[in-house]
């Protein structure tokens, strides 16, 4: 069977940036489980995946534009710290999902000062050139009720 649109796909990775640090792997774990086709995981990876055969390893490149957009400067703001009602005490580097127009989004506070808060809009990866090696696990077609959800259902998931 080959990679290709509504299989589950079963990936383990490691994901480097472009000086060579990791910044994520599936190295014990379990490994990534994603519906093809549905836009689960960033453009460049999945399309790489296409056509892959069970435990094929793969060496991929992906651009900002094909992975996690570029970095927009007007995306870092400064909100008040009324804003943060409720939280105990404001650090950076802490995260926050954050309501927008365009959709949830995950913010990182980047400075604190007496009555602002400098935040980011851009998701963390933001701007970089990823480097992925992805072995394929399992591949096996998704479930009617997999693809309506457009998730994957594990032992008990729903
Ligand atoms: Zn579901």
């Amino acid at each position: 069977m080959q990679v290709g649109d509504n299989k589950v796909v079963s990936i383990h990775y490691t994901l480097k940036n472009e000086s060579g640090e990791v910044l994520d792997s599936s190295e014990n774990r379990e490994p990534l489980s994603y519906i093809h086709g549905q836009g689960n995981i960033i453009p460049g990876l999945e399309n790489a995946l296409t056509g892959a055969e069970s435990q094929a390893e793969i060496d991929v490149t992906v651009t900002p534009e094909e992975g996690y957009g570029e970095r927009h400067e007007q995306l870092i703001q400064d909100v008040p710290m009324s804003a943060f009602e409720g939280v105990d005490e404001v650090k950076p580097g802490m995260q926050f999902q954050a309501q927008t127009e365009a959709g949830p989004r995950v913010i990182t506070v980047q400075e604190v000062g007496e009555e602002e808060v400098k935040i980011d809009g851009n998701h963390p990866l933001a701007g970089e050139t990823l480097h992925f090696k992805v072995k394929v696990d399992e591949i096996r077609d998704a479930s009617d009720e997999e693809i309506e959800h457009g998730h994957v259902h594990g032992e008990g998931e729903e």
